[in-house]
């Protein structure tokens, strides 16, 4: 028997509805094995979404930005008046 599992990213709200094997997919809650085996037929972002409510694109950025995130910010703080000489 199979369901449909309603799916969102917490960052971004992307959704999915994947139809799933019910049986397969208690068990997967349960622990019971690893999600790559047991929905083969899915995608690596579908499975992302499932194993950590962030869907691929969101995954990507997370780990994809580390060095780089807000530039724009850095560069609106340059132009600062902190008024006063040190002396
Ligand atoms: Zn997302």
């Amino acid at each position: 028997m199979k369901t449909t599992v309603a799916l969102k990213c917490t960052k971004c709200g992307h959704e999915e509805m994947p139809e799933l094997d019910v049986e397969t997919y208690v068990q997967w809650k349960a622990g019971e094995g690893r999600i790559q085996t047991m929905f083969p037929e899915l995608s690596d972002d579908t499975r992302e979404l499932m194993i950590s409510s962030i869907c691929g694109q969101c995954f990507d950025r997370m780990f994809a930005d580390e060095d780089d995130a807000d530039e724009s910010e850095d560069m609106a703080n340059e132009v600062d008046e902190d008024g006063g000489e040190p002396w």
